[in-house]
Formats: C-alpha cells, sequence, structure tokens
C-alpha cells in the first residue's frame, strides 16, 4: 500500500505539485482526518425537468469546510484524494451519506433520482458493483434511483476492467452517466464501445450557447446524438433562462445549473420538492 502511493506521488507531484508542495501535503493530512472531524458534508444541485420545472433527481456535491481556510473546492482536494489512495473513504462517505438522504426524501413521498460522482479510479475497481449493492441495501434504496456519474478519462483507463465493472453496476439497475461530455478526448469512440444510460453535456458548450453560435451547434448536435443513441441526456451549467428555452427547444429536457438551482441542503431540497408537490395537486387536500 504505501509504495502504491508513493508511486502515485512521484507520477503525479512531479507536474502539479512543485509550486506549494508542503502547503500541499498539509492540505492532504488535513483531509485524511476530515471525514472522522465532521468537516465533509455534501450539497444536492437540483436536476430540473425543463417543460415542468420540477425538480426530477439531485446530484451529490462534496463539501470541506476547513478549519482555517474556510470551503475547499471539491477541484482542488478530489485530485489529492485521487493521488493519496483517499478517495475511496471520501466516495463512500458521500454515497452513504447522500443515499440516506434520498431515503428520507423517499419516505416522504418524492421519487427522485441521485446522482453520485465517481472517482476515474474506482471504475476499474472490481468490489465495486458489490459496495455499490451493500449501500443500496443499507439504505433501502432500489437501484434505478441511483445513477453513478463518470468522465471519461475513468472510462477509458483500463477498457476491460472497466466493461466488466459497468457491466455488472448496470445488471443491478443502477444507471451511468458520463459526466463533462465533450471535454474528454474520445467520447465518441467510447460511446461506441460502452453501454452507458446517460450523457451530461458540459457546462463549458452550455453556458453560453446562447452567444456562441459553435457552442449553440455542438450542444444541438449532442442533443440529437444522445437522443438518436436512446441515451438520457442533461445539460449541465444551465445560468439563464434563455439557455434552458433554448435546451428545451432542442429536445433536452432535464437541465442543471446556477438559475434552476444551486447545490444545497438536504432540507432545502426536501422543502422544494415538497412545494412543486403542492401545485402539482388540484388541492391542498388532494390524493397523496
Ligand atoms: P461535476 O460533477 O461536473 O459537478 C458540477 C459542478 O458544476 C459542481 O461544482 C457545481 O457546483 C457546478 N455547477 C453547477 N451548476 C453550475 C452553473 O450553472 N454554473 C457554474 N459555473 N457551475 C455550476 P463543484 O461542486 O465545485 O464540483 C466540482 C467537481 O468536483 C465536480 O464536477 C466533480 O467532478 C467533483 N466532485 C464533486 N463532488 C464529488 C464527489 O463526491 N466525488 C467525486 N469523485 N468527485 C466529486
Ligand atoms: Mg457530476
Ligand atoms: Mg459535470
Ligand atoms: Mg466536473
Amino acid at each position: 500500500y504505501q509504495a502504491k502511493v508513493d508511486r502515485d506521488r512521484i507520477v503525479t507531484y512531479s507536474s502539479e505539485f512543485d509550486v506549494n508542495t508542503v502547503e500541499r501535503l498539509q492540505l492532504l493530512a488535513d483531509l485524511r482526518t476530515a471525514i472522522e472531524t465532521g468537516e465533509l458534508g455534501v450539497q444536492y444541485q437540483p436536476q430540473v425537468d425543463l417543460a415542468s420545472r420540477t425538480v426530477v433527481g439531485v446530484e451529490a456535491l462534496i463539501r470541506w469546510q476547513h478549519p482555517t481556510r474556510g470551503p475547499v473546492s471539491p477541484d482542488d482536494f478530489i485530485p489529492l484524494a485521487e493521488n493519496s489512495g483517499l478517495i475511496a473513504a471520501l466516495t463512500f462517505h458521500v454515497l452513504d451519506a447522500a443515499l440516506a438522504e434520498l431515503a428520507r426524501w423517499r419516505a416522504a413521498g418524492h421519487d427522485v433520482r441521485l446522482a453520485v460522482n465517481l472517482s476515474a479510479r474506482h471504475l476499474s475497481d472490481l468490489a465495486l458493483p458489490r459496495q455499490v449493492t451493500e449501500a443500496l441495501l443499507r439504505h433501502d434504496v432500489p437501484a434505478p434511483s441511483l445513477v453513478l456519474e463518470v468522465t471519461e478519462t475513468g472510462i477509458l483507463s483500463d477498457p476491460a476492467r472497466v466493461d466488466a465493472v459497468i457491466a455488472s453496476l448496470r445488471a443491478l439497475g443502477v444507471a451511468i452517466a458520463v459526466d463533462d461530455y465533450g471535454t474528454g478526448h474520445a467520447s465518441l469512440s467510447y460511446l461506441k464501445r460502452l453501454e452507458v444510460d446517460e450523457l451530461k453535456i458540459d457546462r463549458s458548450f452550455v453556458s453560453d450557447m446562447g452567444r456562441v453560435s459553435h457552442d449553440y451547434i455542438i450542444v444541438r448536435s449532442t442533443i440529437a446524438l444522445a437522443r438518436d443513441l436512446g441515451l438520457r441526456v442533461i445539460a449541465e451549467g444551465i445560468e439563464e433562462e434563455e439557455t434552458a428555452v433554448s435546451l428545451h427547444a432542442l429536445g433536452c429536457c432535464i437541465g442543471q445549473g446556477f438559475h434552476l438551482g444551486r447545490p444545497t441542503s438536504p432540507v432545502a431540497i426536501l422543502e422544494r420538492l415538497d412545494a412543486e408537490r403542492q401545485v402539482a395537486l388540484p388541492t391542498p387536500t388532494g390524493p397523496r
């Protein structure tokens, strides 16, 4: 184990970690204890049906409230965790916390889907399907309520194993989404090879699609491609009403972004789900 940690460090630290190495090592040391100290939390960002504008799912996003630095971005500490063997503990912390919240929302009568981010490395871990099954059973959540989001880099490493892991997750009924779609270097080649359920169009194409015609064309083609392949498509990074309207017109049914809902607490999600159900009912005393 130690050898693996050291080897990974040599590989990654040589390029990115020349600057602030001491600081990063300190951050990593802090991260090791952060789970037990309760500094790691999870927020939930709504995934919204672009026609009815109601919440149909949520994405779990890890948050770290560092005692002295304040909030640290996952973009800064997830790579550290990935290169140090901590990522498995973080992933299962998030999966467990998020399934517990989902179980509460379900108990309140809300049948939403939960998306959890998986790190690239997990996809080649043959133990993952069993661990996911155990987590689902622990919280009494049906597999089709769970979506695991993976990025293209994850999918492309160790193809044979990754295919096997994805196949067993899907056999359980868990859905697989390709996150940040379009930013990798081989998007089309893995779509040819892999069985996935959902594409999430990266926000770098979506946010400015109303102003940048290239972005608009890329988004339009990606939605058409996803639909022709029978995949669910979610647009990320919707920051304006105009964007939500054009995406819907292009046939994208689900959106995510600050305009539709920022990442928030589980209580705030429950309140929104309750409020939307009130609106959907003919009268406050209507059927539940
Ligand atoms: P992601 O999975 O693509 O998550 C979406 C990110 O975009 C989130 O950033 C979210 O807050 C942000 N976002 C959502 N809507 C908008 C918008 O309209 N505009 C802009 N500018 N940003 C928007 P966050 O929470 O900082 O997470 C960053 C990345 O860190 C995630 O990207 C994901 O790759 C990773 N991450 C987060 N939580 C976890 C986790 O539990 N496990 C793993 N392995 N990775 C995670
Ligand atoms: Mg994601
Ligand atoms: Mg994304
Ligand atoms: Mg991302």
